[in-house]
């Protein structure tokens, strides 16, 4: 039976058959893992993220949302339970090494874990992500007092982390920031400053945060350059770490928001009686650089909470599907209504999103994977190559997956026809707590101009021709299969499509043309995300295609009606059925639009740029 949040046979499927996490055992730093308790870890966070966490999903949204009441801030009461036992149980930090309190989990591992917990409430676990988002940062870069003094705690989940970049001035162009930071005798600095829009920025979860603060020193240049990380904690914290007196970070007030209403995002105020102190974190002036570290482990994050909610979306799609009775079967004699799972156009939605769910699923995992390999690649070679994989597939995650996730949510809602609108099913919800992983962590739109203008040319375009070279294999390999010659064949003619692009992309760069991409970076974006969505589903649909003739060879079943009706009976075989059915109807129906989306793209129509601001009237 689902547990309405993800299919966990398909994360199976991924973990096990298609990225083959048992390789990553065979290097000392995964040594300690194996199968049997990959298999425990997952049937664990399944009861965990159903039992403990999905209670709260309904309850933060309706009556229980974060609330800042008489100048304090407070997380959803129903949060305490959960966040505790996360802590207590060992969910809290599984990425971790194990000498800072974590488990020292693969990524990919990792990734599926937090698809369930996130699947479950994403909001509850903003608090979560955003705390080891700044221990990280602290790891990489602060000196040993630094993580002796923050780290073990935040790891705990003791401390809570945040990251504040935003000002109301300085949304998308960070660099037009204006907190400042005043040099200190003593080497610290006091900071002065509004962050707006902190997630996790105040709440009552933990004793203390710990707010890595983007600032601008005295004196240092204007722009991104300027810019230097500060550590802020919110209460001091004495040699002996124990608490120490408020740093003046007071609380401005919680946002009212559409959806994710457990997650308080709150205004900071820095400094306010002049009485922050900062410790600076890494080097003067390269602020930006090591916030990235956090930015693009944030990046993906929030491309996970597409896949969350898309995945919750499509569970209870399909059981409502099959329960709601309504009309009659267009196809068949009788007058009786049937479920709506019988009606086509239900069927296509439905078959639309569990192909990008389990193409998202795919890819997320497999750069959860490329992040692992990194890490015990032999050669720095080896090493580049699946960091290059992580550098270019970021800003797809992130913009591709959220974006999708709103349209699988939207879609998902007609499905359900007008309860889907109404409150007492979650599917509005899924809507409105998806749509703001398009805005945050960079809007989609940033996401595509780091695409375009940064990622497509790093390393000479390396990443991008090993990228390009990884989906030609696999074309090449299902070109050999027969069922999937022919989605091979779309998948060939939208890689070349893509690889014909980019071309296009750089001859425009180099010609000093720059309207033409800049128009049309975030649909760039988009169709890409589309060519490597339809690669993993590919990869998936030959293995499946193995595993069923495999299972048809055994059974004897080897007539197409013989291989349907074994289908019905056997679930296992419905399974890979389901697999290869993906990726025929994403090869078919998204990847024969990809050459004329391009073609539009070279058309490069600059109407919008083009015509006077004055005829957008208002
Ligand atoms: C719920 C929530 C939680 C958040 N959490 C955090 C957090 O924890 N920490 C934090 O620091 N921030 C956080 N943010 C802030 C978020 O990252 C910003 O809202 C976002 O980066 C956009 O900035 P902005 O709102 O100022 O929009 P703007 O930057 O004003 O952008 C408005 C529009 O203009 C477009 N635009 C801007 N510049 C360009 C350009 N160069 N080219 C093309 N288009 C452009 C944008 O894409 C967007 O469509 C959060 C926001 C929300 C709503």
């Amino acid at each position: 039976m689902s547990n309405l949040l993800v299919n966990t046979r398909d994360q199976r499927f991924v973990l096990y058959e298609q990225l083959g996490i048992e390789k990553l055992f065979a290097y000392p730093k995964y040594a300690d893992f194996s199968m049997d308790m990959v298999d425990m870890v997952l049937t664990e966070a399944e009861k965990f993220a159903v039992e403990e966490i999905m209670p709260t999903y309904e309850k933060a949204d309706k009556e229980d949302p974060a609330v800042f009441k008489d100048g304090k801030a407070y997380a959803p009461k129903c949060f305490h339970e959960p966040y505790n036992k996360l802590r207590e149980a060992g969910w809290y930090a599984p990425l971790f090494p194990v000498e800072y309190g974590g488990q020292g989990m693969p990524k990919a591992l990792q990734t599926s874990i937090s698809e369930l917990f996130g699947a479950a409430n994403y909001a509850l676990m903003m608090y979560v992500g955003l705390t080891l988002g700044a221990a990280g940062l602290i790891i990489e870069y602060g000196t040993e007092e630094q993580i002796n003094k923050y780290v073990y705690n935040m790891v705990q989940g003791v401390w809570g982390g945040t990251m504040c970049l935003t000002e109301p001035n300085a949304g998308s162009d960070v660099g037009a920031l204006r907190t400042s930071a005043k040099r200190l005798p003593d080497g610290t600095f006091s900071i002065t400053g509004t962050k707006c829009f902190i997630s996790s920025g105040d709440h009552d979860l933990t004793e203390n945060i710990i707010h890595p603060v983007l600032a601008r020193i005295e004196g240092d240049p204007p722009g991104t350059k300027g810019i230097s990380l500060f550590i802020v904690p919110k209460y001091r914290v004495n040699d002996d770490g124990s608490l120490g007196e408020f740093n003046d970070v007071k609380t401005g007030n919680l946002e009212h928001k559409m959806g994710i209403k457990g997650s308080a995002t709150a205004t900071l105020n820095f400094g306010e009686d002049g009485n922050c102190i900062g410790e600076l974190l890494g080097n003067e002036r390269e602020g930006m650089r090591i916030m990235f570290k956090m930015m693009n482990e944030a990046r993906l994050g929030t491309g996970m909470q597409g896949l969350d909610h898309g995945s919750a979306a499509l569970e209870h799609a399909i059981q409502y599907a099959k329960e709601r009775i309504q009309s009659r079967d267009m196809t068949s004699a009788s007058h009786e209504p049937v479920p709506i799972i019988r009606h086509p156009d239900i069927r296509r939605s439905l078959m639309w999103i569990k192909s990008h769910v389990e193409g998202m699923r795919s890819l997320n995992y497999w750069t959860g994977y490329c992040i692992d390999m990194s890490e015990i690649a032999e050669t720095e070679e080896e090493r580049a190559k699946w960091d290059g994989f992580v550098e270019i597939i970021t800003p797809i995650v992130k913009a591709y997956c959220s974006d999708k996730g709103v349209e699988i949510c939207s879609l998902a809602m007609d499905i359900y026809g007008g309860y889907g609108y109404c409150q007492e099913y979650p599917i509005e919800q899924y809507l409105r707590d998806c749509k703001i992983a398009t805005i945050y962590e960079g809007t989609n739109t940033i996401q595509s101009l780091d695409l375009v203008f940064r990622k497509l040319g790093q390393r000479k375009g390396e990443n991008a021709k090993n990228l390009l070279a990884e989906i030609n294999d696999t074309v090449a390999k299902c070109k050999e299969i027969e069922r999937l010659k022919e989605s091979a064949g779309y998948m060939e003619e939208a890689s070349n499509a893509l690889a014909d692009m980019m071309m296009q992309i750089g001859t425009w760069l180099m010609s000093g043309e720059f309207m033409s991409p800049l128009i049309n970076t975030r649909v760039f974006l988009m169709i890409m995300g589309d060519v490597v969505t339809g690669w993993r589903l590919m990869d998936a649909a030959k293995i499946a295609s193995e595993k069923l003739d495999a299972l048809y060879k055994e059974a004897g079943a080897d007539t197409p009606e013989a291989q349907r009706d074994f289908g019905k009976d056997n679930v296992e075989v419905a399974f890979y059925q389901g697999k290869v059915a993906s990726a025929k109807y994403f090869a078919a129906n998204i990847l024969p639009t990809v050459k004329d989306r391009f073609r539009v793209l070279k058309i490069a129509d600059k109407t919008c740029v083009e015509v006077v601001e004055e005829s957008f009237t208002v």
